[in-house]
């Protein structure tokens, strides 16, 4: 058995009974054994006689120009039921030369309650009446670069049967979905949406879609595809936004698809139990991904909604290059969901008009980041230079050391002829060892000197393939065109950038090595000082593979395994796995560093000879960037070492004040912590118990409008251990209102009780309320408790004085 998909199929899917983006394929397959007479006896025997299925409902096609096969059937069925059907439909091959032939298909005949209804419905129609269950391949022929067929000498036999389509023959329902593999799914959709299947033509196609592209992305994301923009991803990507677009039609505007995941994993796991295995991978990414595409969504549907029905009102069927490249640029909807979403509609989009504006978009912006104001317009500077002079030589795999001529000087927006000490200017070579930014490594720094100049190189990029510019510093002399000069790149500038730069496709071969192959660089940078390296990712990376990592770097670096480089095709190149990045441009010719059998990466940017120049790797951070990718910063070196004695010294520094060697420092700081915690529970405890005299002999209590009033000032007790005092004082019988004030650094606090039986006479909250007034401050509360206080403390003593009367004022009943 196989699994397979067929994403061709996927605009099919949920409008045919028969159309899965992820189905189940049974097969035989024979390589040089048995041929065509044997293939067809056994699926006859298979079809009609273990899957009983009623003969003269079956339909078989063959290959117009397979006589043999037709002959073949013409034992088992009536002529009148085997098709002869071209090349589109019966004839194998798998690419331009290659092995090839004929296909014979078995079909099953619904009956014309599935016809279309057509005049011309027969078998290959494309509505569901005629259900081909089978096909059988039979490879026969070898397709040379002329287009001749020659014969295999070995024929062999390929089929394939469709699980869900023969479960529903099986089954005797008429569409994949009612067999007993979607079933369950269905129920569940319904169940989520508050949707019944069977009763609207559209909610029942949104709803096929979800059971189908459900079970797809489930498969894929086990199968370690991540969404993304390129390939496989992309397809993952597509399959999953057509699912939750089903889903918003249905009315569900949260992620939902995460959850209907398990109902994938619960039906299929006894087959592949590593669905469960990857069970809670899955749901992350699916729902990661729902989040992200409901958002999206819901930020650009309505000025999508806007721009169709401006298109229908001018009568249009392409969108404007300048419409999708606002939608993209100010909007940031991306074009590709934007296209899924327009070709349901019905509508192009002008992809070739939105590339140039892109094209333009991305000048614009490098030279606006280099220089300032945007269009400052020293792109056609450059290209002026680069016409007259072609491309810069680089000198710098090889030396650092070169001498050249200056071909173009350009200070701010113009091209000049020289420039004098203390000017900043941009400055050409016909050829130089300085790296211009690029692939994520920063531009060289150093010197440059002539006989009378010195000046100092600030950074070297490349505003145009190919051409390098040096920004730089004129500190002595002047610098004039047609000079020649001496460069020189500071050589451990270079030396640390390179051990970064090593260091870089170590981390990306053994995070693959450690998470998987989805992890792909997404970006990276490498400097003097530190690297960072983003990947696609869906989790955070633990203790444990961060430091798995680490170490395997390290040991590679204890290697000291040579790092080569090498000039090939790029064909060649990445037939050997060089790791490409597909956002990336490459040449005919490109340039592989390989690091042993460990790495091998097509990169132009500069490397150690061999690991052990990298010294040390010491990873400093890992983090999130965006959904899905994760970023690790990290170190070599002398930047490594100097970051572990500085960890190195903060420990010796803790170790010291806690007396204690740095070994035995942690757990003497554990255990002052416990104890620290323990000492603040009996400070607390100790705090809001009612003190010694406790209101027990009454010389507290005093009687006051006919009820026992208890009146305290306790120490500096926060509200919450005044709480505790007041719980405390309760406990004792005797006192009617019970009053506590305390005061903490410069603030005051009351509380105040009354017991139920006096509620009619006392309200707390008043007498609250007006205390804290005495104090500067507010309060209130319920009849029977409440809370306040004030800001100045030296009035508390007054106040509590004064509460006597403020008692006896403010009562219901008048004792007097
Ligand atoms: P159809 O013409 O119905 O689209 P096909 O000719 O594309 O089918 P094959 O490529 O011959 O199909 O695949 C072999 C078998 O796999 C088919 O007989 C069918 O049972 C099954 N199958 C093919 N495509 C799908 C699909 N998209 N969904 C479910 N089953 C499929
Ligand atoms: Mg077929």
């Amino acid at each position: 058995m196989r699994a397979g998909g067929k994403h061709n199929d996927l605009e099919n899917v949920g409008k045919t009974a028969r159309h899965h983006t992820f189905f189940e394929m049974l097969g035989n397959f024979s390589f040089g054994d048995y041929f065509k007479k044997e293939a067809i006896d056994f699926a006859w025997e298979f079809v009609t006689e273990i899957v009983a299925l009623p003969p003269d409902q079956l339909w078989i096609t063959v290959f117009r120009d397979d006589p043999e096969s037709a002959l073949l059937w013409e034992k088992k069925i009536p002529k009148e039921r085997i098709v002869k059907m071209g090349e589109k439909d019966n004839f194998w091959q798998m690419g331009e030369t290659g092995p090839c032939g004929p296909c014979s298909e078995i079909h099953f005949d619904q009956g014309p309650r599935m016809s279309c209804g057509k005049p011309d419905c027969r078998v290959g129609c494309d509505c569901d009446r005629y259900l081909e269950i089978w096909n059988l391949v039979f490879m026969q022929f070898n397709r040379n670069s002329k287009g001749e067929l020659l014969p295999l000498p070995k024929p062999s036999i390929d089929t394939g049967m469709g699980l869900e389509r023969i479960s529903a023959v099986c089954q005797g329902v008429w569409s994949n979905y009612d067999s007993d593999l979607f079933a369950p799914l269905i129920r569940r959709i319904e169940n989520i949406a508050h949707v019944s299947y069977g009763k609207n033509p559209s909610i029942d196609m949104s709803i096929r879609v979800i059971a189908d592209h459900i079970r797809s992305m489930t498969f894929l994301i086990s199968d370690g595809i991540l969404p993304s923009n390129e390939g496989r991803g992309y397809v993952l990507r597509r399959i999953m936004r057509r699912a939750a677009r089903h889903g918003k039609f249905l009315g569900l505007s949260e992620p939902f698809l995460f959850e209907l995941s398990g109902a994938v994993i619960e039906k299929a796991k006894q087959v592949y139990p590593e669905l469960e295995f990857n069970q809670s991978r899955i749901r992350q990414i699916i729902q990661g991904e729902e989040e992200r595409f409901i958002h999206t969504l819901d930020l650009g549907m309505k000025l999508i909604e806007e721009l169709f029905l401006r298109m229908k009102e001018e009568n249009k069927k392409e969108i404007p290059a300048d419409a999708l490249f606002k939608l993209y640029d100010t909007y940031g909807f991306p074009l590709d969901l934007l296209e899924d979403i327009a070709r349901d509609e019905g509508y192009e989009l002008d992809k070739k008009g939105f590339e140039l504006e892109m094209g333009n978009q991305k000048a614009r912006a490098r030279a606006a980041s280099r220089f300032g104001g945007p269009d400052s317009g020293v792109v056609p500077l450059y290209k002026e230079i680069l016409n007259e002079h072609g491309k810069t030589k680089f000198l710098g795999y090889d030396t650092l050391r070169a001498k050249s001529l200056l071909i173009g000087l350009v200070k701010g927006t113009e091209r000049v002829k020289k420039g004098s000490a203390g000017e900043e200017v941009f400055a050409l070579f016909k050829e130089t060892p300085f790296y211009g930014e690029g692939g994520g490594q920063a531009g060289d720094r150093g010197i440059l000197s002539g006989e009378e100049t010195r000046a100092e190189v600030l950074d070297t990029f490349k505003p145009l393939p190919d051409l390098f510019v040096h920004r730089i510093k004129i500190l002595q002399g002047e610098l004039i065109e047609n000079q020649s000069c001496l460069l020189e790149v500071d050589e451990k500038l270079r030396m640390d950038t390179a051990r970064n730069h090593t260091a870089t496709h170590l981390l990306h071969a053994a995070l693959r090595e450690r998470l998987g192959d989805h992890v792909r660089q997404a970006g990276s940078f490498v400097g003097p000082a530190r690297l960072r390296f983003d990947f696609n990712h869906f989790l955070p990376m633990t203790r444990k593979e961060l430091d798995h990592v680490e170490r395997v770097i390290n040991e590679r670096v204890l290697k000291n395994a040579s790092v080569s480089r090498r000039v090939m095709g790029i064909d060649e190149a990445l037939k050997q796995g060089a790791l490409a990045f597909f956002g990336d441009k490459y040449g005919d010719e490109v340039r592989v560093i390989q690091i042993e059998a460990f790495s091998q990466e097509l990169c132009g940017g500069t490397h150690c000879h061999s690991t052990g120049e990298i010294g040390l790797f010491k990873i400093i951070s890992e983090s999130s960037v965006a959904a899905g990718v994760r970023r690790i910063e990290a170190l070599t070196g002398e930047g490594a070492y100097d970051f572990i004695k500085s960890e190195e010294s903060q420990l010796i520094q803790m170790a010291e004040s806690l007396k204690a060697k740095t070994a035995d420092a942690p757990q003497k700081l554990d255990k002052l912590l416990s104890s620290l915690k323990e000492k603040e529970k009996e400070i607390s405890a100790l705090k809001s118990k009612p003190v010694a005299s406790k209101p027990d002999g009454g010389t507290e209590i005093k009687k006051i409008a006919g009820a026992s009033v208890l009146i305290r000032q306790m120490g500096s007790l926060e509200p919450k251990e005044l709480r505790l005092a007041l719980d405390g004082y309760k406990k004792e019988p005797g006192a009617d209102l019970i009053l506590l004030g305390s005061s903490v650094e410069d603030k005051v606090f009351f509380i105040v009780s009354v017991s139920p039986s006096k509620i009619k006479q006392f309200h707390a909250g008043e007498l609250v309320r007006e205390l804290s007034i005495l104090v500067d401050g507010t309060g209130g509360g319920k009849p029977e408790m409440a809370q306040g206080g004030g800001k100045s403390p030296e009035k508390l003593a007054d106040a509590l004085l004064q509460a006597e009367q403020l008692i006896q004022k403010l009562s219901k009943i008048d004792f007097k």
